[in-house]
């Protein structure tokens, strides 16, 4: 139940007065379920948002969290070092591909967003490149709701009401393209071609003015776009090709989502220059984001004097005992519990009960890659509302977590998620769309 005060808490990307006519609340988590403020148990179809891949409360994070609180609280991590913040760094950074190897600790994705633009305007600059000021992102990314982000990012609704935002930004298209990719499986077949846009902004401004291009490797929040097969080595070339940094997003794709790999450059075969991300890094459970640099981007920082400050940037809880603390007890739970590995395995199984979605009254595309899946569903004609919310709200009571953006609902389970609660969250969202109907 909602307290007496209900004006107090101005909910972040939330409908504040029509949740306060129809609150949703949850108290309570453990494994797939969390327990709403009845006390009933709601299947989490969502991974929280996109972060919880260990299921709620694994044990292991849950004992560090206790160990650690009982140690220390906070340790000023600017010139004073936290051994574990060093230790989960290079957890991080054997988890991720290539020469990926030095991180970056900040508090949640969008920092992490703006820290990585942050990091390459400066890597350029340092190199002798001052030049290199423009960014580019893409329509219907999401990096965050930072400036550098929400500049980068390419969602309307998100930036229009905030003004002029970073100057020198170009996106490139989006590749939701319903004519050609409609109910593909994994990656689309078309439209790898996009990517050539990038040609077309490097020769509208010249190349020696870009700085970083930033994607997402798989949209989540804009609603599950999978990039075309081919789309990401196209925009690495022409990165490689003209000295501009790749930056990939993996808020969202990192830590299995996709199955097998840790992140999504290695499942897709692509490395950027830097990888943000968040979420799954801590399982959700103390925020925390990070990016990851490849070693030419990080030695570009190491060729000042020795005794200056190599890069003026940095939060007060950057590695933050209880966060690294979580992080590295979250990366025992995934290796101990071959969670990456499970994830693949289940995958065929999740594509195949999205999937049986398909011909259900007002679906008009199915998404889906590792353990996330999209359904689209038609944008309502006379609307107080769309279908999807409707969809969210009615499951949310029936005991399923959704996520609902626009007309798509999503969905990222835990990567514990076992087969018939896999049925049962089909069987669930099928009825309901039949009922919105
Ligand atoms: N990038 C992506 C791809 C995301 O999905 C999100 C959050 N959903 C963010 C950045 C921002 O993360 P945070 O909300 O932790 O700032």
């Amino acid at each position: 139940m909602l307290s007496t005060n209900q004006d107090a808490y101005f909910m972040p990307f939330t409908a504040n007065r029509q949740f306060r006519k129809t609150p949703r609340m949850l108290v309570g988590a453990d494994g797939m379920y969390y327990t709403d403020d009845a006390g009933n148990q709601v299947l989490d179809g969502c991974a929280g948002l996109w972060c919880v891949n260990a299921g709620h409360r694994p044990r292991r994070v849950v004992e560090a969290l206790h160990k650690v609180v009982d140690t220390v609280d906070f340790v000023p991590n600017f010139q004073i070092g936290y051994p574990l913040a060093f230790e989960a760094a290079s957890r991080v950074a054997a988890l991720a591909p290539g020469d990926l190897n030095h991180v970056f600790f900040c508090n949640s994705g969008s920092e992490a967003g703006d820290t990585a633009l942050k990091i390459a305007l400066a890597y350029h600059r340092l190199r002798g490149e001052g030049s290199r000021t423009r960014l580019i992102g893409r329509e219907r990314s999401y990096h965050g709701v930072g400036f550098g982000g929400m500049s980068v990012g390419g969602i309307g609704s998100n930036r229009k009401i905030y003004g002029p935002l970073l100057p020198g930004v170009d996106h490139l298209p989006h590749t939701h393209d319903l004519s050609r990719n409609a109910f593909s499986r994994g990656q689309p077949e078309f439209g790898a071609e996009y990517a050539d846009a990038l040609e077309r902004i490097v020769a509208l401004h010249d190349p020696s003015t870009i700085a970083a291009v930033i994607v997402e490797p798989m949209s989540g929040s804009t609603g599950v776009l999978v990039p075309p097969v081919g789309y990401l080595q196209r925009l690495r070339e022409i990165c490689t090709k003209y000295g501009i940094l790749l930056i990939f997003d993996e808020v969202i794709t990192g830590f299995g989502r996709l199955g097998g790999s840790c992140f999504a450059a290695e499942s897709l075969g692509v490395i950027p220059d830097i990888i943000t991300c968040a979420k799954g890094l801590t399982n959700g459970t103390v925020p925390m984001g990070a990016a990851i640099l490849r070693d030419h981007v990080f030695e570009a920082f190491m060729q000042g004097p020795e005794n200056g400050i190599d890069i003026p940037h940095g939060y007060t809880y950057s590695g933050h005992p209880l966060a690294v603390a979580a992080c590295l007890a979250t990366l025992d739970t995934y290796r101990e519990e071959n969670l990456f590995e499970r994830a693949a395995e289940i995958a065929p199984y999740f594509e195949e009960a999205v999937h049986s979605l398909n011909g259900l009254p007002h679906v008009v595309d199915i998404r889906n890659i590792g353990l996330v899946a999209g359904v689209e569903l038609e944008p309502r004609a006379v609307a107080p509302g769309t279908r999807a919310y409707d969809v969210f709200h009615r499951a949310f009571h029936e005991g399923l977590l959704l996520r609902y953006t626009g007309d798509i609902i999503a969905l990222s389970p835990p990567l514990i998620i076992t087969k018939s609660q896999i049925d049962e969250t089909f069987e669930k969202l099928g009825k309901l769309i039949r009922e919105v109907a």
